[in-house]
């Protein structure tokens, strides 16, 4: 008689242990718990998991087989468990070492400072396009210029880097190259602030720290033979 509510608890055990099963089935159990030494063991087992329940060592054929199958349960649950946690740890770690590595290497965040940025050979190419050479004395590689702009007609060429600096991998790049000022940059402002607007002068830097290139009005040289070559270079 006992045997069939034991059977009946037998089944409830698992959700017990999981807290999944309703608060009546949990009182039900409790109650049954309170008197029944054979289904509190099989509770620790559950919630010991690889514990070797007592009675398997026992010798007694018909629960060798309820044992074994406890303790293949509770391996199976185990190892899920321990493969979640191992797969949800595995995964937050890749990803703080994946931002980390973004974070510090890629994102470009930090601004480069005009102590370390020369504007030479600022030229009128024969197109009329703005040529000049821009060259960081640091050392370091550049990475990404972002343009800022506002309504009165100033047109910033903002340099940006990561956090950690590379060496550049070769001689010509951002860090150390001819810009030229044209159309491209006309679109881009008049996008932004509209048709009628123009830009009226054009710098390296950041807003508050910056190297003026040209101005509306400026009389800017004649480019030399090589800076024009090296844009007709480029076609
Ligand atoms: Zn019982």
């Amino acid at each position: 008689m006992s045997d069939i509510r034991c059977e009946v608890i037998k089944d409830l055990l698992p959700l017990y242990a999981d807290r999944v099963c309703s608060e009546a089935s949990s009182r039900v159990v409790e109650a049954h718990l309170a008197g029944c030494d054979g289904c509190r063991e099989e509770l620790d087992n559950i919630r010991g998991e690889l514990r070797i329940p007592v009675k398997a060592e026992a010798g007694n054929d018909s629960s060798d087989g309820n044992a074994i199958k406890g303790i293949s349960a509770a391996w199976n649950r185990s190892k899920t468990k321990a493969f979640i946690k191992g797969a949800v740890i595995t995964a937050l770690m890749c990803t703080v070492i994946s931002l980390g590595y973004v974070g510090l290497f890629r994102w470009n965040v930090t601004t480069v400072s005009t102590d370390v940025i020369q504007i030479t050979d600022v030229s009128k190419l024969v197109d009329g396009r703005v040529a000049y050479h821009v060259k960081l004395t640091d050392g370091y590689d550049l990475n990404e210029i972002r343009f800022e702009t506002d309504e009165n007609g100033n047109f910033y060429m903002t340099p940006y880097r990561p956090v950690i600096k590379a060496k550049p991998i070769a001689n010509v790049g951002l860090f150390n190259m001819y810009y030229t000022f044209a159309d491209f940059e006309k679109h881009v402002y008049q996008e932004k602030h509209g048709d009628d607007r123009e830009i009226t002068a054009l710098y390296f830097g950041t807003r508050k720290d910056n190297i003026l290139i040209w101005k509306k009005g400026m009389d800017l040289p004649a480019a030399s033979d090589k800076v024009e070559a090296y844009f007709r270079g480029n076609e």
